[in-house]
């Protein structure tokens, strides 16, 4: 792509702090290798990252947007919430994030339990040593195992077989709600940012509702340009966002080497018209960024 076509901004990605490759200082840097000015690390329902990526942001020489990703139950669905410019001492984030993290033991467990019923043994032990942060063990480690153990061929692969509603590996589970996880991310003085939405599958009536009930519990932005959006999807998340009066958010959500539809630092720009997240940002008027 352009290289002038490519956004210098990536407010979604994860680290070895919930399920990403790199530590978080590789992922700083490699981020700055890649042209990203403005990065948020947004780890999976943990902040336990941010302390390191500061270091190493201010090493490197770019600003960093502390961040988190939280896991929430909609309507019997998971949806992911991105928190933006939290605060993470603050105890009711923090405590928050405790107590959706608490299950992921036992649903691990669980998880096992199904694999073994179809002769997938070791599978805990496996994804375990892919999890260095054991409290965040999930669905990708498991992955990781699975490729491992020639299940599948890669992590997009195992996600057509297993861990997916209906396939061996899928266990229920409830996370946090929705308004929960915005009052977390409000009460830390952060900014909340539907993930994906793209993602979801669910088509353009409940779409409506979950962007509905997102903006009515305090939600403020939706990722438009997304690692797993297609063109036509930023599009028409960037529509929506003008619909709903909503900023706009870009984000790889990116995990490491090969596990990804592309690269740090090769994201599109956001279409006109969009109102960007960042807009008011000290940081982003430190980064020289002009969109
Ligand atoms: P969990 O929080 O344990 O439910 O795991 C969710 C994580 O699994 C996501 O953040 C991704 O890292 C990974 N994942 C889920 N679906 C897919 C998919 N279709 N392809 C690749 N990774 C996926
Ligand atoms: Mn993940
Ligand atoms: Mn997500
Ligand atoms: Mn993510």
């Amino acid at each position: 792509m352009d290289e002038l076509l490519m956004s210098p901004v990536d407010l979604h990605c994860h680290s070895t702090a919930s399920d990403g490759l790199l530590t978080p200082t590789e992922l700083v840097n490699l981020a700055a290798a890649q042209g990203v000015r403005l990065l948020a690390l947004t780890d999976h329902d943990d902040v336990d990252g941010l302390a390191e990526a500061r270091v190493a942001a201010k090493e490197a020489g770019i600003w960093l947007i502390d961040g988190v990703e939280i896991s929430v139950t909609w309507n019997k669905r998971g949806i992911h919430i991105v928190g933006l410019r939290v605060d993470p001492t603050c105890p009711e984030l923090v405590r928050g994030l405790e107590s959706i993290r608490a299950g992921r033991m036992g649903r691990a467990r669980k998880m096992a339990e199904s694999l073994e019923e179809v002769g997938i043994s070791g599978s805990l032990e496996g994804a375990h040593r892919y999890a260095e942060n054991e409290r965040m063990i999930g669905r990708a480690h498991f992955a990781r195992f699975l490729v491992e153990t020639g299940h599948a061929k890669n992590v997009k692969a195992v996600f057509k077989k297993f861990l997916v509603g209906g396939k061996p590996g899928y266990v229920p589970h409830q996370w946090a709600d929705m308004a929960e996880a915005i009052g977390w991310i409000k009460a830390s003085g952060g900014i909340a940012v539907l993930a994906h939405p793209g993602r979801y599958d669910i088509g353009s009536t409940n779409m409506l509702a979950l962007i509905t009930e997102f903006k009515a519990a305090g939600g403020s932005a939706i990722e438009v340009v997304s690692g797993s959006h297609t063109g036509e999807q930023h599009q028409e998340f960037a529509d929506y966002a003008r619909e709903f009066g909503l900023l706009a958010s870009v984000g790889s959500d990116y995990h490491g080497p090969g596990e990804n539809y592309l690269e740090l630092g090769r994201l599109a720009i956001l279409p006109p018209g969009c109102q960007p997240v960042w807009r008011e940002w000290a940081e982003a008027k430190s980064a020289e960024l002009l969109t």
